[in-house]
């Protein structure tokens, strides 16, 4: 079994989550679906409203900071939670924010651009810099080293938080670090879980728990429910993540073809973009368990457990431990089509 603390302990971090997140039992929520539901509550941490992206930017403030940079850049959808966190992080630390916000989703109203994340984004002091396309990922690599290369010029000392494909996948060290962490909470996880349940997007999430696990020789199914591509496209990502990621911990080949489970039954109609099955997962879990699920990720995800639950896919009684990836600010965003959904079906 890998030394995981000591493979991780190469990488600069900076502590920003205490750990470890709860666990809990949403039992409630369980019996509606049949099964025995355990949430890991990653969406708590002490930067507010949390989420995956606090883990993943222990790493990449890890590494800033050892390059001693005093500016970071970071580029994602207008709601975009990392965006937010990457701010959140940089007040914290005293360091200046640009946040590059791209078109991803369209036909959104007005509440979509200033409400959610990106009301956070200014409350935090962060540069906000608009990018018109959203599935141009080169592109936005490029504005962003272009933009470095002027904050640069001005004797700033910026650091780009480097998401594209072709980066090394340091952040999803931190959900090597989650693995190691739930391990250590459920010593007996692979007897007593029968699949552990996360969105996948990046996949840097996906990824780091994926390889994590096996690293810790843990046999669980880890399922993907996908929130941006379809399942052939997020398969090929996850895999080649995880190469790299494993690649990184100097374990190659720890994870297989078999590991890989991606499942895209709700994307339709794409990237954030309500639709049925996310509108009732969302108020499925307020009613039942006071818990708030976003419409881009963790309502997506949900929907994606509920749609495995009822399809049989995964079987009536299983326990499944659903990673709840935060994301909470960006509900206040889509307020009208929450709305019109709430007036249509109550
Ligand atoms: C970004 C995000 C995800 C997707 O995680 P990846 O690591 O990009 O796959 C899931 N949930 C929330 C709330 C997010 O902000």
């Amino acid at each position: 079994m890998l030394d995981v603390a000591a493979a991780l302990a190469a990488y600069p971090r900076v502590t920003l989550a205490p750990a470890p997140t709860p666990i809990e039992e949403t039992a409630r929520l369980g019996d509606e679906l049949g099964i025995r539901l355990l949430l890991k509550r990653d969406d708590l941490s002490s930067i507010p409203f949390g989420g995956n992206k606090v883990r993943q930017l222990e790493f990449y403030f890890g590494e800033a900071q050892a390059q001693g940079a005093d500016t970071v850049l970071i580029t994602g959808a207008v709601q975009s939670n990392y965006a937010r966190a990457a701010a959140a992080v940089a007040a914290r630390l005293g360091m200046e924010a640009h946040v590059q916000l791209e078109e991803r989703v369209p036909d959104m109203g007005e509440t979509y651009y200033g409400s959610g994340n990106v009301l956070l984004d200014d409350l935090l002091g962060a540069v906000r810099h608009e990018f018109p396309e959203g599935e141009n990922e080169a592109g936005a690599d490029a504005a962003l080293g272009a933009l470095a290369e002027e904050l640069r010029a001005a004797g700033r000392h910026p650091y780009i938080i480097p998401l594209g494909p072709d980066n090394p996948p340091l952040g999803a060290l931190g959900y090597v670090a989650a693995a190691a962490e739930l391990v250590e909470q459920m010593p007996d996880l692979s007897r007593r879980v029968d699949a552990v349940v996360v969105p996948s997007g990046s996949s840097l999430t996906h990824s780091g728990l994926l390889v994590g696990l096996r690293a810790l020789d843990q046999r669980v199914p880890v399922l993907g429910i996908c929130v941006r591509r379809d399942a052939v496209a997020q398969r090929a990502r996850v895999a080649r993540k995880s190469a790299e990621v494993a690649g990184l911990l100097g374990s190659e080949g720890i994870v297989t073809d078999e590991d890989i489970q991606v499942f895209d039954h709700v994307l339709a109609p794409g990237y954030g973009r309500l639709n049925d099955a996310v509108f009732e997962a969302i108020k499925l879990t307020a009613r039942t368990e006071a818990l708030y699920l976003d419409p881009t990720y963790t309502g997506r995800t949900m929907a994606g457990l509920i749609h495995l639950a009822r399809a049989g896919t995964i079987e009536a009684g299983s326990t499944v431990l659903f990673v709840h990836t935060g994301g909470t600010p960006a509900l206040f965003a889509y307020e009208p089509e929450l709305r019109a959904r709430l007036a249509d079906t109550d």
